[in-house]
């Protein structure tokens, strides 16, 4: 039953079960048909949240990429525009009604920026006022067969709710009867993961520096009962300033109504927390505990809780059994906050203690960061892309190009018309 339903998009993935905990895991080295590169597998999760009818979550990344500088699009869009504005009544943010703003016609296509496991992210340029987008592209069939619909369907509620300047933005979606479009910034200088791989790790400086703004991001999530559920390298990208954008809000959760909490399995292996593995319940401080991987592998070059085979069992097992061998080279205050993030333990766990997220902040680690300052992009970042000119993609991947002209075939049946009422 599960090797049948894994198969679908995931060709020639592999499967394996954790009878103990629960879970099913896939780790697969294709994507729908594009095959990822070695060095940027990472285990899409498969979960069993309901013993009954196993149902499985495979990574969805979505990214949105908003510059506050940057104009709207200007145009006659296709749709009604932006609507009166809408508050939340549980995160108090503003819902932007983005629906049907625009069509695929107001942009040209130029080049595949990356694919996730439901679509892939085009670079486009309007054909109004020029200037430079990503599309994500999502096939509702394949959205509805991975059982991802609540899951496109928050991402896109969240997105439309964000403005951060270190979360990506939202400009627009829109669909036809096959496909789900969604209009974001293009964030032109890749993926966080590439860097820190080419750079093998990151001087102490350098990681402080990514992991706070990271940690702004997550923070304002947090503080309108968003859980983010997805951090890791992949899904963070680098503006042209340098500056960290966070993408892919297709695990973020709005748990108001649940009083913070979540059940279900679902994230990146490696950057699990344990609670998240025993599938008890969580709140938002698995994102700490991620906040914890993610530092770690950033000062490391490898993931705490790393295996040498990859196998996801030995990793649950390990995550759980909550060792860590912290590197010598690591300097004594970055260990004393890891040790704070990556604890089991959730009355120890900073982020979850009765000061919340200033436990993090006041570390002494942050001695030198100047939040405000941090918030308003004051602080220089390490790092400026090469990037030549507006557009310039070459700091992302080539990937084999699709054929356009699936997109936008208004007279073909649409087998989902009710699922996704609000693109
Ligand atoms: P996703 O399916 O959201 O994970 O996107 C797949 C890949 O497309 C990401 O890993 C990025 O490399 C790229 N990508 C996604 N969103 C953007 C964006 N707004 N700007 C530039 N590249 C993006």
């Amino acid at each position: 039953e599960v090797t049948e339903e894994a198969s679908v998009g995931t060709d020639g993935g592999r499967w394996s079960h954790t009878p103990d905990l629960g879970i099913f895991h896939a780790q697969t080295d294709v994507h729908g048909n594009v095959v990822v590169p070695e060095d940027r597998i990472r285990a899409a999760l498969v979960y069993a949240a309901d013993p009954e009818r196993m149902r499985r979550e495979l990574d969805l990344a979505l990214g949105q990429a908003w510059d506050d500088e940057l104009e709207p699009l200007r145009h006659a869009g296709a749709g009604a525009g932006e609507s009166a504005p809408n508050v939340d009544p549980y995160t108090g943010l503003t819902v932007r009604h983005l629906k049907g703003r625009y069509k695929l016609q107001d942009f040209s296509i130029l080049r595949t920026l990356g694919t996730g496991s439901f679509g892939r992210v085009h670079l486009v340029r309007s054909v109004h006022n020029q200037r430079f987008y990503a599309i994500k592209v999502l096939r509702k069939q394949h959205v509805v067969k991975m059982k991802q619909v609540e899951h496109v369907n928050n991402e896109h509620l969240v997105l439309s709710m964000i403005r951060h300047p270190f979360l990506v933005n939202l400009w627009g979606t829109f669909q036809d009867p096959t496909f789900l479009y969604l209009v974001m910034d293009f964030v032109p200088g890749g993926e966080l993961f590439s860097l820190l791989r080419q750079s093998r790790r990151f001087p102490p400086k350098v990681a402080k520096f990514y992991i706070s703004e990271v940690a702004l991001a997550i923070d304002f999530l947090h503080m309108h009962n968003i859980i983010y559920r997805d951090l890791k390298p992949e899904n963070i990208l680098i503006g042209a300033d340098g500056h960290l954008k966070l993408i892919d809000f297709g695990f973020a959760k709005v748990t108001a109504q649940t009083n913070g909490m979540c059940w279900t399995l679902c994230g990146t292996p490696d950057y699990l927390a344990p609670e998240v593995i025993r599938a008890k319940g969580y709140n938002a401080s698995v994102d700490w505990w991620s906040v914890g991987v993610l530092l770690f592998e950033m000062l490391a070059g490898y993931p705490p809780f790393y295996t040498e085979d990859g196998n996801p069992i030995k990793l649950y097992e390990k995550i759980i059994a909550g060792h860590v061998n912290y590197p010598s080279f690591f300097e004594p205050g970055a260990k004393d906050l890891l040790q704070s993030l990556l604890t089991a333990d959730l009355s120890k766990r900073f982020g979850n203690l009765h000061r919340g997220s200033r436990d993090i902040f006041a570390h002494m680690w942050f001695a030198e960061i100047d939040w405000e300052c941090l918030y308003r992009k004051e602080i220089p970042a390490p790092y400026i892309p090469n990037i030549n000119m507006d557009g310039d993609a070459s700091k992302f991947e080539r990937y084999p190009e699709n054929d356009l002209s699936e997109y936008e075939r208004p007279d073909a049946p649409d087998e989902y018309p009710h699922l996704f009422p609000d693109f």
